[in-house]
């Protein structure tokens, strides 16, 4: 099959012509030929962070909810993605990872992002307390066991939580700092023992401060760090983001952090236990405070191209640096021999179609 468009975004690079896959597979780039100019293939999106989508929660999804979240994400060109848990009861923790179908249709589940239980008391943001947990190793072996777990945020600098992120490297798991009160030497000790990345950076964390750097500033100073942040211009202002560009650019990872709301209606919605309400694009919990977007990562795209991001920069914060954090080579890149995950775009940067291993799905 020859995909039509005008360019593609080859490793990081737009090479002009079309793509050929085969079998799944992309096979050529580059191809001479007319049709499909203004129009650009670019890998498909990898969000580490979705807790809910098209009006389904992920902590009480089944099956049949997997599928429908799964139908709405590809819509908006995520074509491998982390279904996050937030804090809750360990049964209900239990439950949920029990469910999760790492070989369903649509795009594909790369594990699970649990984020939580092992969080600062004072940086839950709209976590239940209730679920809250201080560091405990036959918890984090028990959850790890209840379901395949690929990625967990939590407070390195709660006591113990160092030998958290020993547990989750021996079990291959990216351990990610975040609902965190740690000051930048605790950031920096969890750094080096080998936690690699923070959550939704500046949100639920210590304030970056100008004699107390906090979790933020060691984040951002470490080129061994990769940042994963919230593009929706209601978790960090216009400037925030931009600041964390300049500080970061090539190591941020754009996430959703979409809750149920997400290409969904306005109105009311749940995230776990917690009632949310969605108006004008901000989700709030009963307390009013944020809790989880919905807004979509090709959003976040357009959102940083119009900071002044360079396009092929800003698909890749969404594509090659989300997989990198995972330790992907076959997700986040578009390159022959690779699998067709690809988005192609119009001349807007709306999502036109969407293939998943060479699987065409037309967007309305
Ligand atoms: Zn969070």
């Amino acid at each position: 099959m020859r995909l039509e468009v005008g360019a593609a975004l080859v490793d990081g690079r737009f090479v002009p012509g079309q793509v050929e896959i085969v079998d799944g597979r992309i096979t050529r780039c580059g191809l001479s030929g007319t049709n499909g100019r203004g129009t650009i293939a670019v890998p498909g999106f990898v969000d580490l962070q979705v807790n809910g989508f098209g009006g389904v929660d992920f902590l009480d999804a089944d099956a049949d909810g997997y599928r429908r979240a799964g139908d709405a994400l590809l819509e908006t060109g995520v074509t491998s993605f982390l279904p996050t848990l937030i804090t809750a009861p360990v049964d209900e923790l239990d439950a949920a990872l029990a469910e999760v179908p790492l070989d369903s249709e649509g795009p594909r589940i790369l594990g699970v992002h649990l984020e939580g239980p092992f969080l600062a008391l004072e940086r839950l943001g709209t976590h239940p307390p209730l679920g809250r947990r201080d560091p405990d190793l036959v918890l984090l072996a028990r959850l790890l066991d209840a379901g395949p777990v690929r990625m967990m945020t939590l407070a390195p600098e709660l006591p113990g939580a160092l030998a958290l992120i020993d547990m989750l490297r021996a079990r291959g798991v990216v351990a990610s700092c975040g609902h965190s009160d740690a000051t930048a030497e605790q950031a920096d000790a969890a750094f080096d023992r080998g936690a690699r990345t923070v959550t939704h950076v500046f949100n639920a964390m210590r304030p970056l401060s100008h004699r107390d750097p906090g979790i933020v500033g060691a984040a951002l100073v470490r080129d061994d760090v990769i940042v994963q942040m919230i593009g929706d211009g209601v978790h960090l202002a216009p400037a925030t983001i931009s600041l964390v560009w300049r500080a970061a650019a090539g190591r941020i990872a754009l996430v959703s952090d979409a809750v149920a709301a997400a290409s969904a209606l306005d109105g009311s919605y749940s995230l776990g236990s917690v009632e949310l309400s969605v108006k004008d694009g901000a989700v709030r919990g009963p307390q009013g405070m944020l809790a989880g977007s919905v807004q979509t990562l090709i959003e976040a795209v357009r959102n940083l191209a119009s900071l002044g991001v360079p396009l092929e920069e800003a698909v890749d914060a969404a594509t090659a640096v989300p997989a990198r954090v995972l330790g992907l080579r076959d997700a986040g890149r578009l390159d022959v021999g690779l699998p067709a995950d690809v988005v192609v775009l119009d001349d807007n940067l709306e999502v036109e179609r969407v293939f998943v291993r060479g699987e065409a799905h037309v967007v309305a």
